[in-house]
């Protein structure tokens, strides 16, 4: 299934020069995600009426509650960027994840610094921007991440199995057939059986004791649910070598002993950090192609997202 992750991502991030400065910045990880992807550009402080260039803002507590204050003009931008956050939901359609600029007062996630006053000292601690908070409120279950931390191989890499799996699954929902989840999950048992084996299990009971008399509207949703649940963490790696051990144990007639010593040598390599997962599911994925397997075939454990986005390069 080849469908497009819908990602809203922060204007500034190689789209416009809307920040506070009148300045644009790169970001290779959002370049390198263009083609496979619909971005929806939004800039929050152009959007309120702010203007570019203009005067920067932060976040001052006051009676235990973040505003957003402009230190030049004195002016209160909370309600305004509550009003905006609101009216961009209910607008927004379809999305799978977020893309928002870190430490922004008005994008950040959860690193955005916090005063105690409007005149100048020190930041008193850390916590969302205001239309970062909203979006987390608002769309908690999905792929949300700020620039900075994607630039950290582990956090991209859980982004865009998330990312993209929500996608594939949106498309499952607009299907809506009992059939169609049938097949989502049997095509993605090996990935949530790495990311986590008990909730895997729920959702095959949840589609296997439905029948054709089930709402699917209430099923979907239920479903949606528990993916977002085995999506709110990393998988461990040791859930990623129970996967691979289950893969395995479909060519358990093919292999010589040689080759499964070989696998499972480099499978404690994996474990004690030697080896990277990619090097046990290339093994896995070319004996799926030399043996033929239909079910490791079809399996998105193996390819999650598209191959080019793994060769990244961190800055
Ligand atoms: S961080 Fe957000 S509000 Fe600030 S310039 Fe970028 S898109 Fe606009």
């Amino acid at each position: 299934m080849d469908i497009k992750p819908i990602v809203v991502v922060s204007r500034c991030l190689g789209f416009d020069a809307c920040r506070y400065d009148g300045q644009m910045l790169s970001n290779s990880f959002v370049s390198q995600l263009a083609p496979y992807v619909e971005f929806r550009p939004v800039c929050p402080e152009v959007e309120i009426g702010m203007g570019t260039p203009r005067a920067p803002i932060k976040i001052i507590m006051q009676q235990g509650k973040p505003h957003l204050i402009q230190a030049e003009t004195g002016n209160d931008f909370t309600h305004s960027m509550q009003e905006f956050s609101e009216e961009f939901f209910s607008s927004l359609g379809e999305v799978d994840g977020f893309i928002l600029k870190n430490r922004s007062p008005s994008c950040g996630i959860k690193d955005t610094k916090i005063y105690a006053k409007v005149e100048k000292g020190p930041a008193i601690g850390k916590a969302s921007g205001l239309f970062g908070k909203q979006v987390l409120s608002e769309y908690g279950g999905l792929a949300i991440e700020d620039e900075g931390r994607l630039n950290n191989k582990k956090i991209r890499e859980h982004f865009l199995i998330k990312l993209f799996t929500l996608a594939r699954f949106r498309e499952v929902k607009r299907m809506g057939t009992l059939g169609a989840l049938m097949q989502f999950q049997t095509a993605h048992k090996l990935l949530l059986m790495a990311y986590n084996q008990s909730q895997m299990r729920k959702m095959g009971k949840l589609i296997g004791s439905a029948t054709k008399m089930t709402p699917m509207p209430e099923l979907f949703l239920e479903y949606e649910q528990g993916l977002h649940c085995v999506f709110s963490r990393q998988a461990r790696i040791g859930s990623h070598i129970n996967a691979l051990m289950h893969a395995i144990g479909y060519f358990s007639k093919q292999l010589s002993a040689a080759e499964k010593t070989f696998f499972l040598d480099h499978l404690e390599k994996y474990r004690n950090g030697q080896v990277p997962l990619i090097t046990l599911v290339s093994l896995i994925q070319s004996w799926t192609l030399r043996f033929g397997s239909e079910y490791l075939s079809q399996q998105m454990y193996l390819t999650p997202y598209p191959e080019s986005l793994l060769n990244f390069k961190e800055r």
